[in-house]
């Protein structure tokens, strides 16, 4: 793994109220543990919202290449967590991103969650460090509603190293969701983006790996979301070189969905995509 520069900082808040996707899911907060996300997938949507929710120009000029930790985050959160927030973690930034690894913001956060639990509390991720925090995870999912979310993407190596190769292996990651769920943590697979795939043989790993329903949603592109976030060009670069031009057109992506959807009702499990999808994050009981 490249060894990339980590920074500290002091923030004035760290638990934001969403709108938009994150709203509609049915979340009242995001927190973001730092700036800059050091796992640099291709694909990253956060560099194409510029200004929005605090990031720097640095940070979207040079997306991946550092990354920023919010060194006040425990106590902000002692400060600003209730008891009724569903929180989503993170929006922004891979929590486990592998610069986390020398950080170690998470074990602290998990503390503060500990002593002033909110309702129900989402980690995003892909990344394997999670099991270093298993612990604190369960203690956790003893106080409040916890699920994590794991991104898997593709079934393919290949495609893997071309559109996220800081990203841990496939297996690896199969592994960490098993690992999950056999302590007891609600982990759900999440195909998001969808890469190039074969989606019955994804939709397979996953529920191999995950006990629930799997969640997703396509690359987004601009034919189907004219505004907003939307996918990084690096990712529309190696599609087009690679020859998969077509995996970021909305028609063939709903193919795709349906292939994936179907997989998952011949094994009594929806594939739920969109705000929809993330919503059974969001309203877990
Ligand atoms: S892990 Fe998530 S936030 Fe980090 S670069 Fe990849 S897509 Fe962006």
């Amino acid at each position: 793994m490249q060894q990339l520069p980590i920074y500290k900082a002091r923030a004035h808040s760290i638990l934001s109220p969403v709108s938009g996707f994150l709203k509609e899911a049915g979340f009242t907060h995001s927190l973001n543990p730092s700036r800059n996300c050091t796992f640099a997938c291709t694909y990253c949507y956060v560099p194409t919202m510029r200004i929005q929710a605090g990031l720097k120009p640095e940070d979207w000029e040079q997306w991946g290449k550092f990354t920023t930790f919010k060194e006040n985050a425990a106590e902000l959160l002692d400060r600003e967590l209730r008891a009724g927030q569903i929180l989503y973690c993170s929006p922004l930034v891979d929590p486990y991103q592998p610069a986390e690894a020398e950080a170690r913001a998470m074990p602290a956060i998990l503390e503060a969650v500990l002593r002033r639990p909110p309702r129900r509390f989402v980690l995003q991720t892909r990344g394997p460090l999670i099991l270093r925090d298993i612990e604190l995870l369960c203690e956790v999912s003893r106080v409040t509603i916890l699920a994590v979310s794991f991104s898997l993407t593709t079934d393919s190596e290949r495609i893997r190293r071309w559109f996220e190769p800081w990203c841990a292996p496939i297996p690896e990651r199969l592994q960490v969701m098993k690992k999950l769920s056999a302590a007891g943590i609600r982990t759900f697979a999440t195909l998001a983006p969808l890469l190039p795939c074969d989606p019955e043989r994804l939709a397979g790993l996953a529920m191999e790996a995950t006990r629930g329903d799997l969640i997703g949603d396509p690359l987004h592109v601009r034919a189907a979301k004219p505004r907003g976030a939307t996918t990084w060009q690096p990712a529309h670069r190696i599609a087009q070189v690679r020859g998969f031009e077509q995996w970021l057109d909305p028609a063939f992506q709903s193919g795709v969905v349906d292939r994936i959807a179907q997989s998952a009702a011949r094994a009594g499990r929806r594939f739920v995509t969109g705000p929809e999808g993330f919503g059974l994050l969001a309203d877990l009981h």
